[in-house]
């Protein structure tokens, strides 16, 4: 069945439905094709001259057929734009408890700062003599991160906590390297409630993936590390706070023991909003963390702009860190942009970013440091890990809790037993969240957790503001129970688009458009 743009219904929508609309659009939230299907190659926006007589010197390069370019008018293009940008569900529309992501909320100030034309205008091939004060903001938010994570070093460049993942670990392999150990130490252990992330990086740099169990109670234990190590280990790759929420209680041990075996620890900094100004990871033994500008420090996510994955180092990885890096010569900052010009005593692995990495987010970032002052920070921190205690408290009678006896750091980890013999399963309560507006929290992950559900309101929020979510889960909790599951089973009821084949998108994903054959009008 075809509505009226040509766009195929879903099952479900349409004739099914009592009150199916001819347009697809449901009240004021519009379908919105591809720009491809709602222009015409006949329209354009703006009036060009006929170029004058001219002759090509193009040859047999000259583009023989139209460019092909969707021609709209310009309240047309306008609409299509405005209209895609309130599809886009973000921190600034709602509560986003996406556990692991921290999704608070992105101060003004930050994005003031971060327009101030001194820092927006500035290009990376200028001359370096032309921004010193883009240096200088650098170095200030190096020097804050590695006071707040007493750690002697930082690499500002890589662009996601993922490639910060990769700059660790590329700087741990070239420290082994170093040390003769190339050959030799070719495994890294990863909990098996890690990110899917520490895996793959480690795996894309040549490393072999060694899983360390998860215990019973959602820890990682000395002893199990200790039992894989051995000459072959090169590192692990432990996260901390980890992605049950929970504060690792033998993180030391288990760094000494690492190091005692001549490995290294990398530490997963993603959860870093919980402990900053409460637990240094240098003096945990870590000897390199990446650290989220995007999540901790406030800047956008993803398609509100893009990441940004310091990685902080340790004294025997600093020598190892990728070009560029601001060195200081008798008081006076270097750029150091190339492995050739890398100052006495360090041999950079090679660089991992075009230029400089995201100034925008660092602006973003320092302003968030500089406006929250230490104490500030350190409030931060215990706000986001009352807060998701409080959504633990609230909803802990009615949703089961897999680790009930270790406190919950600044998300709630919830599993599915409470749901059992109701039919209703973790995909299925999510997506009714969608039709009460909130975005569902982190389902599904960690994997060590039946059936997980992560929440992680962060410090943003309000109590009136988690007092409405928690009501709405446990309105919804009390649902499960009910004889009526098709709040559950065929949610989302109002969202524009049903429910979507996530996997069939994942792995056949659409990623080109295809003019399609006109359709022969149908004889009426
Ligand atoms: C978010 C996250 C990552 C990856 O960070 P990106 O910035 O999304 O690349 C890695 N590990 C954990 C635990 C995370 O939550």
């Amino acid at each position: 069945m075809l509505n009226r743009q040509g766009r195929p219904t879903q099952a479900g929508e349409g004739a099914q439905e009592a009150h199916a609309t001819f347009t697809g659009n449901r009240a004021l939230q519009q379908i919105e094709p591809l720009i491809f299907e709602i222009g015409r190659y006949e329209t354009t926006g703006v009036d060009i001259d006929k170029p004058g007589p001219f002759k090509s010197r193009l040859g047999k390069l000259a583009r023989k057929d139209g460019i092909g370019l969707p021609g709209l008018s310009e309240p047309e293009a306008m609409r299509h734009y405005v209209r895609l940008s309130q599809k886009n569900y973000g921190i600034d529309t709602g509560l986003f408890p996406l556990g692991s992501c921290t999704m608070k909320h992105n101060a003004r100030l930050n994005e003031k700062m971060a327009r101030l034309p001194g820092f927006s205008d500035v290009h990376p091939l200028q001359p370096v003599s032309t921004v010193p004060g883009a240096l200088e903001l650098m170095q200030e938010l190096a020097r804050y991160l590695m006071v707040l994570t007493g750690m002697p070093a930082v690499s500002l460049s890589p662009k996601a906590g993922a490639h910060g993942e990769l700059c660790g670990m590329m700087a741990i392999k070239a420290a082994i390297a170093a040390k003769g150990e190339g050959e030799t130490r070719r495994t890294v252990l990863v909990p098996e409630s890690a990110h899917g992330t520490n895996p793959a990086t480690a795996a894309l740099i040549g490393f072999v993936v060694k899983p360390v169990p998860a215990r019973e109670d959602g820890t990682v234990a000395v002893e199990d590390v200790k039992a894989l190590l051995g000459p072959d280990v090169a590192a692990i790759m432990l996260t901390n706070p980890n992605t049950c929420g929970i504060f690792e209680p033998q993180i030391v041990e288990i760094a000494a023991a690492m190091h005692e075996a001549g490995a290294y620890f990398y530490c997963d900094g993603a959860n870093y909003n919980a402990i900053v100004g409460k637990a240094k990871p240098g003096d945990l033994g870590v000897d390199a963390m990446h650290i989220n500008l995007h999540k901790t420090f406030s800047t956008p996510h993803g398609g509100g702009g893009p990441g940004s994955g310091p990685v902080v180092l340790s004294e025997r990885l600093a020598p190892f860190a990728p070009v560029p890096f601001i060195h200081l010569e008798d008081g006076a900052p270097r750029l150091v942009e190339n492995v050739a010009d890398a100052p006495e005593g360090n041999a950079p692995f090679g660089r991992i970013t075009a230029f400089h990495g995201q100034m925008g987010m660092y602006v973003r970032a320092l302003t968030y440091m500089l406006s929250h002052g230490a104490d500030g920070m350190k409030q931060a921190s215990e706000d986001a890990v009352l807060n998701a205690n409080y959504i633990r408290a609230g909803l802990q009678d009615l949703m089961s809790l897999p680790f009930p006896d270790h406190p919950s750091m600044h998300e709630a980890l919830f599993d599915d037993e409470w749901l059992k013999g109701t039919g209703v399963t973790t995909l299925d309560f999510a997506k009714a969240m969608i039709d009460e507006g909130y975005h569902p929290m982190t389902v599904y992950f960690p994997l060590v957790v039946h059936g997980a559900m992560l929440v992680e309101p962060t410090e943003s929020e309000s109590k009136a503001s988690l007092d409405l979510f928690i009501a709405t889960l446990r309105d919804l909790a009390m649902a499960t129970k009910g004889n009526d599951k098709s709040r559950f089973t065929g949610a989302p009821h109002h969202a524009p688009l049903r429910r979507l084949d996530e996997t069939r998108a994942a792995r056949q994903p659409v990623l080109k458009w295809v003019k399609p054959e006109p359709i022969a009008e149908a004889a009426e």
